[in-house]
């Protein structure tokens, strides 16, 4: 139902500014990616009434498009390979930020050519930071009035740190890097999405800056859970929506339910 309220927040949004949704197949991570998943994507928002351009981009498609985008990143000195685990980053006494641990460094002084197969590969923060003349924002609205939001670097190094580009051990590559890159490449004017990637977006904002890439406006959406969405407690977010179809549900059903009467 998490899923429902985001994908009809997206398209009520574009039909609003007069654009078009997109549906991108975000199927980085390998070991969670089934195909089934992807083909009840696609029954469940045209049972919705979605629709969308035609083919889709599917991430898992464009490996060697964000290689090269992290052989760019590795000309510019900003990138070095990470061989810690879990353990090691908490033995290293990491304290949690807002996208996991905040990584303690341990492997900063590393260079590219020292990588080994089965190292993740990392982002230097300071050094991206240190490529960026002006100050950076980005605009929100999915308050209700569009905002000017800054980018702070202290945000950047104290709350998130240096994030991995490219797995450990699958070499899948990161969500951060991927939409980042994808955004720029199908030209996307709005990115809507929910309020819980809403405190990583100046990361995305500092990979644009760094790559050169415009910056999308913003607008993250409340997520069902949240404090003004009270209404939508009595719904069991858990469950799917193929579930409710089963149970005789209508898509007015389930729009009425999570409050998108259009
Ligand atoms: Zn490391």
């Amino acid at each position: 139902m998490g899923h429902a309220y985001s994908a009809l927040t997206v398209w009520k949004v574009a039909a609003q500014l007069g654009g078009t949704a997109l549906l991108r197949i975000e199927d980085t991570d390998s070991t969670r990616v089934r195909p089934e998943h992807e083909a009840g994507i696609y029954q469940d928002l045209a049972w919705l009434g979605l629709s969308w351009p035609e083919p889709v981009l599917r991430q898992s498609e464009h490996g060697s498009a964000y290689d090269r985008v992290l052989d760019h990143l590795s000309g510019l000195g900003l990138l070095y390979p990470c061989s810690c685990t879990r353990r090691d980053i908490l033995d290293a006494g990491a304290v949690a930020g807002i996208d996991g641990m905040i990584y303690p460094g341990t492997c900063r002084h590393r260079e590219m050519h020292d990588a080994v197969a089965g190292d993740a590969i990392r982002l230097n923060l300071d050094k991206a930071l240190g490529q960026i003349s002006t100050p950076m924002s980005y605009t929100e609205t999915g308050k209700d009035a569009a905002q000017s939001v800054a980018v702070s670097p202290e945000h950047l190094l104290n709350k998130i740190g240096d994030p991995v580009l490219r797995r450990k051990d699958t070499g899948d590559t990161a969500y951060h890097l991927a939409c980042t890159h994808d955004d720029a490449r199908q030209n996307i004017s709005h990115v809507v999405r929910g309020t819980d990637l809403q405190a990583l977006t100046p990361l995305h904002v500092l990979l644009q800056h760094v790559l050169g890439y415009p910056t999308p406006i913003y607008h993250h959406h409340a997520l069902i859970t949240d404090e003004d969405g009270k209404r939508l407690a009595k719904i069991d977010r858990s469950k799917a929506i193929s579930k409710y179809r089963a149970e005789g549900a209508t898509p007015e059903d389930i729009r009425e339910l999570i409050g998108f009467k259009y």
